[in-house]
């Protein structure tokens, strides 16, 4: 993705601990020269940046969050969360084996417990501090350059709460050794034992989840077969070039984009069109990466391959996606980042407590309690809250078909109570039919040459028919000059010497031609059966008209009762004449239409519902729907639709299909409701534990393991969605059927 000279670098990010390590990076990065946005993904593991190549190279970035104290490497290369987990795991086995001995002696101060057999080596103080220093120093270096770091850049994060928890706890142990006191060695270790816990768990199902979202990924071929010096040979598709000879076999997914040489073949497109039925193909069509043939073969010429194929741009799309941040994500984050400076306070306030008001000069009991809230305080829980299931949520639209372009639409989604549905090729199949012609001398054939002309260069749907009615007529349609297009409304071009013009009633109204009386009764039949009309005008004056039928989808109707379920209010909103907009409503079920309306006036009819405080959705395709899917909470651009459309939207439908649209909004509900558990859950459990903590309730020990064990219930709920979502997918697969 090129935008005026400005790159997109995604990377995987290793060794960020928690939220306040990610906003670290996205400031540290942000300030760099070049760089005009930075986007970091804790859950993720990932970043995503925007920069200028001429301004500052990939490496300088990548430098630079290194001497943050992270690694990153470009995402894709293979440098996943496989090597973090399996440190982690060794780290947490050793630091368990070495703390269970600690936690032996420790069950032996509960009277219950006092049977137990207890070696009187392990009561040995010098064994007790030898285990609890491997573990804090060892194991827990980690911790601790996490914290340098930090500090380096006067920011706070959880490691900086770790390492002064646990480091306190030990000296404080240190100290009771030599002058014979009561040992707390176990606290320490039983604290970071539990930390480590807490990460691998994090870890391994933050890797689920990206795993569960690598969507286009997975469909893309690993391998393909290609021809050459005519030899067949089986090559990785990362060698694949352009102009490649490639042979398409039944059930493998063709490796690139390209068109066919020879052969026949259906080809099962529905990834990139929905369509499940086969499309045959032959010589001259073109095909796409990750479709593949039915049966028979295919020889095809690469034309576009892996980044570039439109299955390689919609990953790159859905990955800039995941890294985007939802609104809550940053709120989050923003939390995160003055929580640790704030329990720090809270810890130290706790002290002056102890020492001044409740237990006066215990200086034990005052660094007991203070230990205690520090190592309850964790702002991992709050952290996670967001993104896991965000990364989750976008991962299963994914697997619909729908790319979520921005995570903040989903949030915008779970409140949408109105839908605004374009006509032509996003309620219609898009694929008109030319029914009719009436040409006021006759010469039908002249009118059709004429419109095929100046038609050439448009994107319309229309375009395409009329040039194909006439090349199946045998006629040739002479070159054009000077083309010009108006959206939603129709062309003009010189064709040889002539002024055409060629679009709406609307459009020649505003121009000064009007149809005859004969055009105009052709226009009112065909418009009473639901079909479109369209003028054609030669040097200003109208010279016939072409009708076409562009039937609703099948998907439609299913999917605006749907809709209207979930009560969302469903209108259309039309370019297109009133007689074949009501027509179309009706066959899908819409009784609010909006007929004859430009670019701007779709646009203008979003913005004035807004203001009535609906949040609106807009699902369209076309050049004159840009403006609207731009203005609209939430734009469903449909994926055979223009590169304006698709640029516009917030979400892409890439089967077209509009009851994407009624999942999208499922599955965005169902994803903002676990979020707001998760948001309550953590803010709950802090309330709950730092008071109790400090007020001397809780043992250092249970508090640091509680901290522990609430990120993990975060991260259990996150999963519990993805069980839901799967539920509810499968739900409205059997109502759609
Ligand atoms: P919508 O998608 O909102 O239904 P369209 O893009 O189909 O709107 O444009 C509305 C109307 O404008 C069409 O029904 C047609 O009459 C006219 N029009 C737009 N573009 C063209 C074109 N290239 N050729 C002919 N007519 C056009
Ligand atoms: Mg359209």
């Amino acid at each position: 993705m090129n935008v005026e000279g400005t790159a997109i670098l995604d990377l995987h990010i290793q060794g960020m601990s928690c939220t306040a390590c990610a906003v670290r990076i996205e400031k540290a990065v942000g300030k760099m020269p070049g760089v005009s946005g930075v986007s970091v993904h804790y859950a993720g593991r990932s970043a995503n940046i925007r920069f200028s190549p001429e301004n500052v190279a990939p490496s300088a970035i990548i430098e630079r969050i290194g001497q943050l104290g992270f690694s990153a490497a470009p995402l894709g290369s293979d440098h996943g969360s496989e090597g973090e987990i399996a440190s982690l795991k060794l780290r947490f086995f050793f630091s368990a084996l070495l703390t269970l001995p600690l936690l032996w002696t420790m069950a032996h101060h509960y009277e219950l417990l006092q049977g137990l057999p207890m070696p009187s080596l392990l009561q040995h103080p010098l064994l007790q501090f030898a285990l609890a220093a491997i573990v804090q120093f060892g194991l827990g270096m980690p911790f601790y350059f996490g914290a340098y770091y930090a500090v380096r850049e006067r920011t706070a994060n959880m490691d900086v709460l770790v390492t002064v928890g646990t480091t306190a706890a030990f000296l404080y142990s240190y100290y009771a050794m030599l002058s014979g006191g009561a040992l707390y060695f176990e606290t320490s270790a039983v604290v970071i034992t539990a930390v480590l816990l807490g990460k691998l768990l994090e870890a391994s199902a933050s890797g689920r989840v990206m795993r569960e979202s690598a969507g286009f990924d997975a469909l893309q071929a690993q391998e393909a077969v290609v021809i050459r010096s005519g030899v067949r040979e089986q090559v990785p598709a990362s060698q694949l070039r352009r102009g490649d000879r490639l042979v398409a076999l039944p059930g493998k997914p063709i490796a690139a984009d390209g068109i066919v040489e020879e052969g026949t073949a259906p080809v099962d497109e529905s990834l990139v069109t929905g369509e499940s039925m086969p499309t045959a193909k032959g010589p001259g069509d073109p095909v796409y990466a990750g479709t593949f043939v039915t049966a028979g073969e295919l020889h095809i010429r690469a034309e576009s391959i892996g980044a570039d194929a439109m299955l390689g741009r919609m990953a790159a799309l859905a990955r800039a996606a995941q890294s985007t941040k939802s609104s809550i994500g940053r709120k989050v984050d923003r939390m995160a980042a003055v929580f640790v400076p704030v329990m720090l306070a809270l810890s130290l306030g706790t002290m002056l407590l102890w020492l001044t008001a409740l237990k006066p000069a215990d200086i034990k009991a005052a660094s007991v309690h203070a230990l205690a809230v520090l190592l309850a305080a964790c702002p991992c829980a709050l952290g996670l809250a967001a993104p896991l299931s965000l990364v989750l949520a976008s991962g299963k639209l994914l697997r619909r078909g729908i790319v979520l372009r921005e995570a903040g639409a989903l949030e915008r989604l779970a409140q949408l109570d109105t839908l605004v549905l374009d006509k032509t090729g996003t309620l219609t199949e898009g694929r008109p039919v030319l029914t009719g012609m009436a040409a006021v001398d006759g010469k039908t054939n002249t009118l059709l040459r004429m419109a095929a002309a100046a038609e050439a260069g448009a994107a319309h749907p229309f375009a395409a028919v009329i040039g194909e009615a006439a090349a199946k007529a045998g006629i040739a349609a002479p070159a054009a000059g000077s083309f010009r297009s108006v959206p939603g409304r129709g062309v003009e071009a010189e064709v040889e010497g002539r002024r055409v013009e060629v679009g709406s009633a609307a459009f020649g109204a505003e121009r000064g031609w009007a149809p005859g009386r004969v055009l105009e009764q052709f226009a009112r039949r065909r418009e009473e059966a639901g079909e479109t009309v369209v003028y054609v005008a030669l040097d200003g004056r109208c010279a016939g008209a072409l009708a076409f039928a562009d039937p609703v989808k099948r998907s439609a109707r299913a999917a605006v009762a749907r809709l209207a379920d979930e009560r969302i209010r469903v209108l259309m909103a039309t370019g297109d004449h009133p007689a074949a907009a009501v027509h179309a409503g009706r066959q899908a079920g819409i009784a609010a239409v909006h007929a004859q309306m430009l670019p701007e006036q779709k646009e203008a009819l979003i913005r004035s519902m807004q203001r009535e405080g609906r949040v609106v959705g807009m699902a369209g395709d076309g050049w004159n729907d840009a403006p609207a899917l731009a203005a609209a909470d939430v734009g469903f651009a449909m994926g055979n639709g223009t590169e304006a459309a698709l640029r516009a939207g917030h979400l892409t439908l890439i089967r077209s299909r509009l009851t994407g649209v009624c999942e999208a909004v499922l599955i965005g509900r169902l994803t903002v409701r676990n979020i707001r558990q998760n948001l309550a859950f953590a803010m709950l459990y802090n309330a709950v534990v730092i008071p109790f903590a400090a007020l001397g309730g809780l043992e250092p020990w249970m508090a640091g393991t509680a901290m522990a064990l609430s990120s993990v219930s975060v991260v259990g709920n996150a999963l519990r969605l993805n069980r839901r979502l799967n539920r509810a997918i499968l739900q409205s697969e059997r109502l759609s059927v």
